[in-house]
């Protein structure tokens, strides 16, 4: 991905989210076809990198400044049923306060 792609949409966002989509532990690549990647409506917002534990299977990794927090990812219906996006339960979706805390502020 070109960094000069990414700086480019990232200035296009008009302001920060309350929520982002952040993938977890549990994340398999879904052997290639990423569900995810479907549903999420930003372009380039997550993309496929390898696994540094699997090195023959590819995870997926989330932009946190082109996530708008949607959700779309990780849809859930009712008693915790998958509708929509990760079948797995590998997207956590974290305030943009934790995120801060734990990963370092993002240069909006
Ligand atoms: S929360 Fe929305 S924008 Fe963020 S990764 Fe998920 S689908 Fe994409
Ligand atoms: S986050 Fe979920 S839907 Fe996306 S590639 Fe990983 S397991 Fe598949």
């Amino acid at each position: 991905m070109a960094v000069a792609e990414r700086t480019k949409r990232t200035q296009q966002r008009k302001r920060k989210p309350k929520i982002l989509a952040v993938i977890n532990d549990a994340c398999t690549g879904c052997g290639g076809s990423p569900i995810c990647i479907t549903e999420c409506p930003v372009d380039l917002c997550m993309y496929e990198v390898q696994n540094p534990d699997a090195p023959f299977f590819n995870r997926v990794e989330v932009d946190p400044l082109l996530c708008i927090g949607c959700k779309k990812c990780t849809s859930k219906g009712p008693m915790d049923t998958f509708l929509e996006g990760c079948p797995w339960d590998a997207i956590d979706m974290w305030s943009l306060a934790k995120y801060e805390t734990e990963k370092g502020e993002l240069p909006y």
